[in-house]
Protein backbone atom coordinates (compact mmCIF):
# COMPACT_ATOMS: atom_id res chain seq x y z
CA UNK A 1 0.00 0.00 0.00
CA UNK A 2 1.24 3.59 -0.57
CA UNK A 3 0.30 6.47 0.56
CA UNK A 4 -0.60 9.66 -1.71
CA UNK A 5 2.90 11.11 -2.13
CA UNK A 6 1.83 14.86 -2.91
CA UNK A 7 0.56 15.42 0.62
CA UNK A 8 4.83 15.74 1.53
CA UNK A 9 4.86 18.47 -0.75
CA UNK A 10 2.20 20.62 0.66
CA UNK A 11 3.30 23.60 3.35
CA UNK A 12 2.58 23.32 6.72
CA UNK A 13 -0.37 25.18 7.44
CA UNK A 14 1.55 27.06 10.20
CA UNK A 15 0.37 30.65 8.96
CA UNK A 16 -3.46 30.62 10.47
CA UNK A 17 -1.72 28.46 13.50
CA UNK A 18 0.71 31.43 14.06
CA UNK A 19 -2.70 33.70 13.71
CA UNK A 20 -3.90 32.21 16.51
CA UNK A 21 -0.92 31.68 18.26
CA UNK A 22 -0.07 35.24 18.59
CA UNK A 23 -3.85 36.37 18.97
CA UNK A 24 -4.22 33.94 21.93
CA UNK A 25 -0.70 34.90 23.97
CA UNK A 26 -2.41 38.70 23.56
CA UNK A 27 -5.58 38.10 24.63
CA UNK A 28 -3.66 35.77 27.96
CA UNK A 29 -1.46 38.96 28.99
CA UNK A 30 -4.27 41.38 28.80
CA UNK A 31 -7.29 39.57 29.87
CA UNK A 32 -9.61 43.15 30.20
CA UNK A 33 -8.90 44.05 26.50
CA UNK A 34 -11.62 43.93 23.83
CA UNK A 35 -10.00 42.76 20.79
CA UNK A 36 -11.45 43.84 17.34
CA UNK A 37 -11.50 40.48 14.83
CA UNK A 38 -11.20 41.87 11.33
CA UNK A 39 -9.59 38.87 10.01
CA UNK A 40 -12.28 36.13 9.98
CA UNK A 41 -13.69 35.20 6.73
CA UNK A 42 -16.88 34.19 8.00
CA UNK A 43 -20.60 36.10 8.13
CA UNK A 44 -22.32 36.24 11.43
CA UNK A 45 -25.70 37.25 9.62
CA UNK A 46 -28.87 35.00 10.72
CA UNK A 47 -30.57 32.96 7.75
CA UNK A 48 -33.33 35.19 6.51
CA UNK A 49 -36.89 34.46 7.33
CA UNK A 50 -37.37 33.30 3.73
CA UNK A 51 -34.66 31.01 4.34
CA UNK A 52 -36.34 29.97 7.71
CA UNK A 53 -39.20 28.93 6.09
CA UNK A 54 -38.04 27.12 2.88
CA UNK A 55 -36.17 25.26 6.01
CA UNK A 56 -39.40 24.11 7.80
CA UNK A 57 -41.04 23.46 4.91
CA UNK A 58 -38.44 20.97 4.39
CA UNK A 59 -39.23 19.58 7.90
CA UNK A 60 -42.71 19.41 7.43
CA UNK A 61 -42.77 17.66 3.75
CA UNK A 62 -40.22 14.69 5.65
CA UNK A 63 -43.21 14.69 8.29
CA UNK A 64 -46.07 12.79 5.93
CA UNK A 65 -46.13 10.02 3.92
CA UNK A 66 -47.58 11.93 1.15
CA UNK A 67 -44.39 14.52 1.26
CA UNK A 68 -41.41 12.48 2.25
CA UNK A 69 -38.85 12.41 0.15
CA UNK A 70 -35.91 9.59 0.63
CA UNK A 71 -33.16 9.48 -1.93
CA UNK A 72 -32.95 12.22 -4.46
CA UNK A 73 -31.01 12.61 -7.68
CA UNK A 74 -27.55 13.19 -6.70
CA UNK A 75 -27.03 15.99 -8.92
CA UNK A 76 -30.02 18.16 -7.68
CA UNK A 77 -33.90 18.64 -7.16
CA UNK A 78 -35.25 20.21 -10.71
CA UNK A 79 -37.13 22.47 -8.26
CA UNK A 80 -33.78 24.36 -7.05
CA UNK A 81 -32.12 23.58 -10.75
CA UNK A 82 -34.74 25.50 -12.12
CA UNK A 83 -35.11 28.73 -9.29
CA UNK A 84 -31.24 28.46 -10.10
CA UNK A 85 -32.10 28.84 -13.95
CA UNK A 86 -34.22 31.56 -14.07
CA UNK A 87 -32.05 33.84 -11.25
CA UNK A 88 -29.83 33.38 -14.12
CA UNK A 89 -32.03 34.47 -16.58
CA UNK A 90 -32.37 37.78 -14.55
CA UNK A 91 -28.71 38.49 -15.89
CA UNK A 92 -29.13 37.44 -19.46
CA UNK A 93 -27.51 34.03 -18.91
CA UNK A 94 -29.69 31.17 -20.26
CA UNK A 95 -28.78 27.65 -18.38
CA UNK A 96 -30.31 24.16 -18.78
CA UNK A 97 -30.90 23.12 -15.10
CA UNK A 98 -28.96 19.89 -16.32
CA UNK A 99 -26.31 22.33 -16.49
CA UNK A 100 -26.40 22.72 -12.75
CA UNK A 101 -25.19 20.76 -10.10
CA UNK A 102 -26.40 21.24 -6.13
CA UNK A 103 -23.79 20.69 -4.11
CA UNK A 104 -22.60 21.27 -0.34
CA UNK A 105 -20.38 24.63 -1.04
CA UNK A 106 -17.90 25.48 -3.18
CA UNK A 107 -15.24 24.30 -0.61
CA UNK A 108 -16.08 20.66 -1.32
CA UNK A 109 -16.12 21.43 -4.94
CA UNK A 110 -12.59 23.07 -5.37
CA UNK A 111 -11.30 20.18 -4.76
CA UNK A 112 -13.78 17.18 -5.87
CA UNK A 113 -13.48 19.41 -9.36
CA UNK A 114 -9.96 17.93 -9.79
CA UNK A 115 -11.48 14.18 -10.53
CA UNK A 116 -12.28 15.42 -14.17
CA UNK A 117 -8.52 16.18 -14.81
CA UNK A 118 -5.55 14.05 -15.20
CA UNK A 119 -3.22 14.79 -12.29
CA UNK A 120 -0.82 15.76 -15.70
CA UNK A 121 -1.28 18.87 -16.01
CA UNK A 122 -0.74 22.75 -15.61
CA UNK A 123 -2.82 24.83 -13.32
CA UNK A 124 -2.56 28.29 -13.32
CA UNK A 125 -3.26 30.15 -9.74
CA UNK A 126 -3.33 33.87 -9.45
CA UNK A 127 -1.69 34.99 -6.73
CA UNK A 128 -2.84 36.32 -3.86
CA UNK A 129 -4.90 33.14 -3.31
CA UNK A 130 -6.98 31.45 -1.45
CA UNK A 131 -4.92 28.49 -0.54
CA UNK A 132 -7.06 26.04 -1.33
CA UNK A 133 -6.46 26.19 -5.13
CA UNK A 134 -2.90 25.72 -4.00
CA UNK A 135 -3.62 22.84 -1.68
CA UNK A 136 -5.73 20.64 -3.94
CA UNK A 137 -3.69 21.28 -7.23
CA UNK A 138 -0.57 20.18 -5.08
CA UNK A 139 -2.51 17.04 -3.87
CA UNK A 140 -3.89 15.64 -6.98
CA UNK A 141 -0.21 15.77 -8.29
CA UNK A 142 -0.55 18.64 -10.73
CA UNK A 143 1.91 21.41 -11.73
CA UNK A 144 1.32 25.03 -10.18
CA UNK A 145 2.23 27.77 -11.93
CA UNK A 146 1.92 30.95 -9.92
CA UNK A 147 0.80 34.36 -11.54
CA UNK A 148 1.78 36.86 -9.29
CA UNK A 149 0.00 40.45 -9.02
CA UNK A 150 0.75 43.83 -7.13
CA UNK A 151 0.01 47.84 -7.19
CA UNK A 152 0.78 48.24 -10.51
CA UNK A 153 -2.36 46.06 -11.86
CA UNK A 154 -4.74 46.42 -9.06
CA UNK A 155 -4.14 42.85 -7.82
CA UNK A 156 -5.83 41.66 -10.96
CA UNK A 157 -3.37 39.80 -13.11
CA UNK A 158 -4.23 39.59 -16.60
CA UNK A 159 -3.21 36.28 -18.95
CA UNK A 160 0.55 36.11 -20.53
CA UNK A 161 0.22 34.48 -24.24
CA UNK A 162 3.36 32.71 -23.43
CA UNK A 163 2.26 31.02 -20.59
CA UNK A 164 0.74 27.86 -21.29
CA UNK A 165 -2.05 26.38 -18.66
CA UNK A 166 -4.52 23.78 -19.14
CA UNK A 167 -6.55 24.42 -15.81
CA UNK A 168 -6.63 28.03 -14.54
CA UNK A 169 -8.39 29.31 -11.11
CA UNK A 170 -9.77 32.45 -11.33
CA UNK A 171 -11.95 33.87 -8.22
CA UNK A 172 -13.48 37.49 -9.04
CA UNK A 173 -14.58 39.50 -6.58
CA UNK A 174 -11.77 38.09 -5.18
CA UNK A 175 -10.81 36.50 -1.82
CA UNK A 176 -8.26 38.48 -0.50
CA UNK A 177 -7.97 41.43 -2.32
CA UNK A 178 -11.37 42.30 -3.22
CA UNK A 179 -10.43 43.27 -6.56
CA UNK A 180 -13.01 42.41 -9.05
CA UNK A 181 -12.47 41.99 -13.02
CA UNK A 182 -14.80 43.47 -15.36
CA UNK A 183 -16.25 42.23 -18.09
CA UNK A 184 -14.13 43.32 -21.06
CA UNK A 185 -10.85 41.67 -18.40
CA UNK A 186 -12.84 38.53 -18.15
CA UNK A 187 -13.50 38.41 -21.85
CA UNK A 188 -9.42 38.43 -22.20
CA UNK A 189 -9.24 35.82 -19.52
CA UNK A 190 -12.16 33.44 -21.46
CA UNK A 191 -10.58 34.40 -24.87
CA UNK A 192 -6.78 32.73 -23.69
CA UNK A 193 -8.48 29.55 -22.17
CA UNK A 194 -10.20 29.03 -25.44
CA UNK A 195 -7.22 29.79 -27.50
CA UNK A 196 -5.41 27.61 -24.94
CA UNK A 197 -7.77 25.02 -24.96
CA UNK A 198 -7.78 25.28 -21.02
CA UNK A 199 -10.54 25.10 -18.28
CA UNK A 200 -11.42 28.22 -16.15
CA UNK A 201 -12.82 27.29 -12.20
CA UNK A 202 -14.03 29.97 -11.87
CA UNK A 203 -14.65 31.17 -8.19
CA UNK A 204 -17.89 33.52 -8.12
CA UNK A 205 -18.17 32.74 -4.36
CA UNK A 206 -18.61 36.59 -3.46
CA UNK A 207 -20.83 37.96 -6.67
CA UNK A 208 -23.66 39.04 -4.57
CA UNK A 209 -21.65 41.83 -3.07
CA UNK A 210 -20.78 43.31 -6.77
CA UNK A 211 -22.14 46.94 -7.06
CA UNK A 212 -20.03 48.12 -9.87
CA UNK A 213 -22.22 47.76 -13.04
CA UNK A 214 -19.16 46.50 -15.30
CA UNK A 215 -17.98 43.49 -13.04
CA UNK A 216 -19.97 40.31 -13.97
CA UNK A 217 -21.84 38.14 -11.52
CA UNK A 218 -21.35 35.01 -13.45
CA UNK A 219 -18.32 34.22 -15.86
CA UNK A 220 -21.04 32.98 -18.39
CA UNK A 221 -22.31 36.70 -18.52
CA UNK A 222 -18.79 36.70 -21.06
CA UNK A 223 -19.23 35.40 -24.62
CA UNK A 224 -17.26 31.78 -25.22
CA UNK A 225 -17.48 31.58 -21.03
CA UNK A 226 -19.55 28.05 -22.19
CA UNK A 227 -16.61 26.76 -23.39
CA UNK A 228 -14.39 27.27 -21.51
CA UNK A 229 -15.44 27.59 -17.58
CA UNK A 230 -16.74 25.85 -15.25
CA UNK A 231 -18.25 28.28 -12.53
CA UNK A 232 -18.33 26.85 -8.77
CA UNK A 233 -21.00 29.29 -6.78
CA UNK A 234 -21.65 28.77 -3.10
CA UNK A 235 -24.65 30.51 -0.57
CA UNK A 236 -21.97 31.26 2.08
CA UNK A 237 -21.60 34.49 1.94
CA UNK A 238 -24.58 35.07 -0.65
CA UNK A 239 -27.26 33.88 1.94
CA UNK A 240 -25.58 33.51 5.26
CA UNK A 241 -24.91 29.21 4.50
CA UNK A 242 -21.41 28.78 5.84
CA UNK A 243 -22.78 26.69 9.48
CA UNK A 244 -25.59 25.67 6.48
CA UNK A 245 -23.70 24.59 3.56
CA UNK A 246 -25.22 24.60 0.25
CA UNK A 247 -24.15 25.53 -3.40
CA UNK A 248 -23.87 25.05 -6.74
CA UNK A 249 -21.60 24.35 -10.06
CA UNK A 250 -22.36 24.78 -13.36
CA UNK A 251 -20.47 22.66 -15.92
CA UNK A 252 -22.41 24.00 -19.41
CA UNK A 253 -22.86 21.33 -22.29
CA UNK A 254 -20.41 23.31 -24.33
CA UNK A 255 -17.99 22.65 -22.52
CA UNK A 256 -15.72 19.66 -24.73
CA UNK A 257 -12.53 18.53 -24.49
CA UNK A 258 -10.92 15.32 -25.80
CA UNK A 259 -14.27 15.06 -27.52
CA UNK A 260 -15.96 14.73 -24.39
CA UNK A 261 -18.37 16.40 -23.06
CA UNK A 262 -17.30 17.51 -19.08
CA UNK A 263 -21.05 17.81 -17.84
CA UNK A 264 -21.47 14.11 -18.71
CA UNK A 265 -18.41 13.44 -16.87
CA UNK A 266 -19.43 15.21 -13.93
CA UNK A 267 -22.45 13.50 -13.81
CA UNK A 268 -20.65 10.37 -13.64
CA UNK A 269 -18.50 11.66 -11.19
CA UNK A 270 -21.23 12.96 -8.84
CA UNK A 271 -24.02 9.76 -9.18
CA UNK A 272 -20.77 7.83 -7.93
CA UNK A 273 -19.49 9.89 -5.25
CA UNK A 274 -22.21 11.35 -3.90
CA UNK A 275 -25.44 10.43 -3.37
CA UNK A 276 -26.63 14.46 -2.83
CA UNK A 277 -27.49 17.46 -0.88
CA UNK A 278 -30.20 16.66 1.56
CA UNK A 279 -33.95 17.78 0.51
CA UNK A 280 -34.62 20.10 3.60
CA UNK A 281 -31.30 22.18 2.80
CA UNK A 282 -32.70 22.33 -1.15
CA UNK A 283 -35.78 23.51 0.33
CA UNK A 284 -34.46 26.26 2.48
CA UNK A 285 -31.89 27.71 -0.75
CA UNK A 286 -34.96 27.49 -3.46
CA UNK A 287 -36.35 30.27 -1.36
CA UNK A 288 -32.74 32.39 -1.10
CA UNK A 289 -34.00 32.72 -5.15
CA UNK A 290 -37.80 33.68 -4.06
CA UNK A 291 -38.37 37.49 -4.25
CA UNK A 292 -38.55 37.99 -0.83
CA UNK A 293 -35.51 35.62 -0.55
CA UNK A 294 -33.41 38.13 -2.87
CA UNK A 295 -34.80 41.07 -1.06
CA UNK A 296 -33.50 39.44 2.98
CA UNK A 297 -30.63 38.44 1.91
CA UNK A 298 -29.60 41.52 -0.05
CA UNK A 299 -30.06 43.21 3.74
CA UNK A 300 -28.04 41.33 5.04
CA UNK A 301 -25.06 42.12 2.60
CA UNK A 302 -25.99 45.59 2.64
CA UNK A 303 -24.58 45.42 6.97
CA UNK A 304 -21.32 44.44 5.34
CA UNK A 305 -21.43 46.55 2.98
CA UNK A 306 -21.84 49.26 4.93
CA UNK A 307 -18.76 47.85 7.15
CA UNK A 308 -16.81 48.03 3.98
CA UNK A 309 -17.93 51.86 3.18
CA UNK A 310 -16.61 52.87 6.98
CA UNK A 311 -13.33 51.04 6.46
CA UNK A 312 -12.85 53.07 3.35
CA UNK A 313 -13.67 56.28 4.75
CA UNK A 314 -11.34 55.08 7.08
CA UNK A 315 -8.33 54.42 4.77
CA UNK A 316 -9.04 57.29 2.60
CA UNK A 317 -8.47 59.74 5.46
CA UNK A 318 -5.36 57.73 6.50
CA UNK A 319 -4.03 58.11 3.07
CA UNK A 320 -3.18 54.58 2.54
CA UNK A 321 -3.66 52.47 -0.68
CA UNK A 322 -5.93 49.59 -0.88
CA UNK A 323 -8.57 47.60 -2.89
CA UNK A 324 -11.54 45.91 -2.67
CA UNK A 325 -14.32 46.80 -0.53
CA UNK A 326 -16.84 48.12 -3.62
CA UNK A 327 -17.42 44.74 -4.55
CA UNK A 328 -16.36 42.49 -2.25
CA UNK A 329 -16.46 42.27 1.90
CA UNK A 330 -12.29 42.03 2.07
CA UNK A 331 -10.80 44.99 1.72
CA UNK A 332 -6.52 44.89 0.56
CA UNK A 333 -4.36 47.40 2.18
CA UNK A 334 -0.73 48.19 1.49
CA UNK A 335 1.17 48.38 5.11
CA UNK A 336 2.44 52.02 5.68
CA UNK A 337 5.94 52.71 5.87
CA UNK A 338 7.17 49.78 3.80
CA UNK A 339 6.13 47.32 6.80
CA UNK A 340 5.71 43.58 6.62
CA UNK A 341 2.22 41.99 6.71
CA UNK A 342 3.68 40.65 10.22
CA UNK A 343 4.67 43.34 11.38
CA UNK A 344 1.69 45.19 10.60
CA UNK A 345 -0.54 42.18 12.32
CA UNK A 346 1.75 42.80 15.45
CA UNK A 347 1.08 46.85 15.64
CA UNK A 348 -2.53 46.65 15.04
CA UNK A 349 -2.80 43.93 17.84
CA UNK A 350 -0.67 45.39 20.05
CA UNK A 351 -1.66 49.18 19.53
CA UNK A 352 -5.49 48.82 18.23
CA UNK A 353 -6.39 45.47 19.34
CA UNK A 354 -7.80 44.73 15.55
CA UNK A 355 -7.08 41.61 14.26
CA UNK A 356 -6.42 41.50 10.53
CA UNK A 357 -4.91 38.52 8.13
CA UNK A 358 -1.36 38.96 6.85
CA UNK A 359 -1.15 39.11 3.24
CA UNK A 360 1.82 37.07 3.16
CA UNK A 361 -0.37 33.77 3.88
CA UNK A 362 -1.58 34.26 0.40
CA UNK A 363 1.54 33.96 -1.66
CA UNK A 364 4.46 36.00 -1.38
CA UNK A 365 3.44 38.69 -3.41
CA UNK A 366 0.80 39.03 -0.39
CA UNK A 367 4.12 40.38 1.68
CA UNK A 368 3.56 43.89 2.72
CA UNK A 369 -0.08 43.59 2.10
CA UNK A 370 -2.75 42.99 4.49
CA UNK A 371 -6.72 41.88 4.45
CA UNK A 372 -9.59 43.71 6.76
CA UNK A 373 -12.83 41.05 6.81
CA UNK A 374 -16.10 42.96 6.67
CA UNK A 375 -18.10 40.19 8.36
CA UNK A 376 -18.49 41.70 11.35
CA UNK A 377 -21.17 43.65 13.41
CA UNK A 378 -21.44 46.87 12.60
CA UNK A 379 -20.68 48.56 16.13
CA UNK A 380 -17.18 46.46 15.90
CA UNK A 381 -16.42 47.47 12.52
CA UNK A 382 -16.87 51.37 13.06
CA UNK A 383 -15.05 51.28 16.59
CA UNK A 384 -12.09 49.20 14.65
CA UNK A 385 -11.78 51.56 11.77
CA UNK A 386 -12.09 54.69 14.38
CA UNK A 387 -8.75 53.34 16.41
CA UNK A 388 -7.33 52.39 13.04
CA UNK A 389 -7.01 55.81 11.87
CA UNK A 390 -6.55 57.24 15.09
CA UNK A 391 -3.64 54.78 15.55
CA UNK A 392 -2.47 55.75 12.14
CA UNK A 393 -2.50 59.13 12.34
CA UNK A 394 0.27 58.54 15.48
CA UNK A 395 2.80 56.41 12.75
N1 LIG B 1 -13.99 30.10 -2.34
C1 LIG B 1 -13.56 31.22 -1.74
C2 LIG B 1 -12.83 32.23 -2.54
C3 LIG B 1 -13.79 31.41 -0.38
O1 LIG B 1 -13.35 32.52 0.21
C4 LIG B 1 -14.47 30.41 0.35
C5 LIG B 1 -14.71 30.55 1.79
O2 LIG B 1 -14.30 31.44 2.46
C6 LIG B 1 -14.87 29.26 -0.33
C7 LIG B 1 -14.62 29.15 -1.68
C8 LIG B 1 -15.57 28.15 0.39
O3 LIG B 1 -16.92 28.43 0.47
P1 LIG B 1 -17.99 27.36 0.98
O4 LIG B 1 -18.43 27.83 2.33
O5 LIG B 1 -19.08 27.42 -0.03
O6 LIG B 1 -17.33 26.02 1.03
Amino acid sequence: MKLNPYFADLDESYFFSEMRARTDAYAAMHPDEHLYRMGIGDVTQPLCPAVIQGLMRGVRDQSTMETFHGYLFECGTDFLRSAIAEHYATRGVTLFPEEIFITSGAGDEIGALGDLFSSDNTVLVTEPAYPAYVDTSIMGGRRIVHLPSGKADGFLPMPVPDLKADLIFLCSPNNPTGAAYTKAQLKEWVDYANTQEAVILFDAAYEAFITDSDVPHSIFEIDGAERCAIEICSLSKTAGFTGTRCGYTIVPNALIRNGQSLRALWVRSRTTKTNGISYILQRGAEAVFTPAGQAQTKASIAVYQENARIWMDALDRAGLWYTGGRNAPYIWVACPNGRSSWAMFDLLLTKAQIIVTPGVGFGACGEGFFRISMFSEPSEASAAAERFLSLMQTL
